[in-house]
């Protein structure tokens, strides 16, 4: 060996969460270099992409296979221009939130629990998102705007349970973060703490030391619900955010959305929920997808739905096995599908 060969070329020292959000691959073409893809993809990605921007991170392209078109962790990202055809029963706002709204970004639709929009933002856009069309500039509970959403909580004394929800709630600073628990726990009748996020799947780094300190220092018993479509999704990295999360007593679970050409088979829905329960995540939801304009190409009837999930029920243990559910607007709660 020469002496000349150094270790770690500096561009891929560690970055910290922040720097990798900020350096998420944005420009179509970007995406097919790293990956390799034809570039006949590149001109429909741009056109889609102007409705609904491309964001993925590099440590979740590195996941994906290269060369591959319909690699199942990239259909979830690329931006398609069938995407923009019109689908008279495919809505801005398919599950009624803005009708559940009660302004400052809370909404309160089932007994018990109140959502809280935190941000609009995300680390990755999922091509399948009901997000893409919501208005949060006037739905977000901004620093400021948590007042009016903490007064109306402490109002409420039938809300035992408050769910960060988004956007995702991690791409918020810890400092914030830590404040608004704060101020959240102070509510004597707020038991638990729930947390959607996406971020330990796509961004795992997010994990960070000072994250579990305001997560587990609380008085509210955390529960962190994240969500994995595809077992790909769940490399080293997500295993050792999930290990720190659950060595500092937070219960984490997941929801998965039903997507055609990513994983609309009784096999890798299996395999996921294998690979799940294997890095410590029990299954919670499995969404039928949300009826959102732009997304009827990742749709499947339900009748394939229940079929799929019976085919997991078959082949897993009852406790792997998430409620098939779909939501519909104005009811009290998500449906369950039986089998
Ligand atoms: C999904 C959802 C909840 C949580 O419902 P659970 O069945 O408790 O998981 C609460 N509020 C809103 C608005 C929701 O969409
Ligand atoms: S809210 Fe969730 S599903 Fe929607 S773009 Fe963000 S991470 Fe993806």
């Amino acid at each position: 060996m020469s002496g000349s060969s150094l270790a770690v070329p500096p561009a891929i020292t560690r970055l910290s969460w922040q720097q990798e959000m900020a350096r998420a691959v944005r420009d179509p073409a970007e995406l097919v270099r790293l990956l390799e893809l034809p570039s006949s993809l590149l001109e429909p990605a741009r056109r889609a992409c102007r409705q609904f921007p491309l964001r993925v991170p590099h440590s979740y392209v590195a996941r994906m296979e290269r060369g591959n078109p319909k690699d199942p962790l990239l259909r979830q990202v690329l931006p398609l221009t069938v995407e923009l055809t019109p689908a008279p029963d495919f809505v801005a706002d398919p599950v009624g939130d803005l009708s559940a709204s009660k302004g400052a970004g809370v909404l309160h639709k089932y007994h018990g629990r109140v959502l809280l929009i935190t941000t609009g933002a995300c680390a990755i856009n999922c091509r399948y998102c009901f997000r893409r069309h919501f208005p949060y500039d006037q739905a977000n509970a901004s620093t400021e705007r948590w007042r009016p959403a903490l007064r109306y909580i402490a109002q409420h004394p039938e809300v035992e349970e408050v769910i960060l929800s988004g956007g995702d709630p991690l791409t918020l600073t810890d400092r914030r973060l830590a404040q608004l628990v704060t101020q959240l726990a102070d509510i004597p009748h707020i038991r638990r703490l729930r947390i959607h996020t996406r971020l330990p799947v796509v961004l795992p780094a997010r994990i960070t030391d000072e994250l579990i300190k305001w997560l587990a220092g609380s008085r509210l018993q955390p529960v962190m619900v994240v969500h994995a479509n595809h077992a790909n999704e769940l490399d080293a990295a997500v295993a050792s955010a999930v290990k720190r999360l659950r060595d500092a007593g937070v219960t984490v679970l997941n929801q998965t959305v039903l997507l055609r050409g990513v994983n609309d088979e009784a096999r890798a829905l299996t395999m996921l929920h294998q690979r799940l329960f294997d890095n410590g995540i029990l299954p919670y939801y499995l969404h039928v997808l949300d009826r959102v304009a732009g997304a009827r190409h990742f749709a499947i009837t339900q009748n394939r739905a229940r079929e799929l999930h019976r085919q997991m029920a078959a082949w897993l243990p009852g406790y792997l096995v998430p409620r098939l559910v779909q939501e519909i607007e104005g009811a009290p709660g998500k449906r369950w599908l039986p089998p």
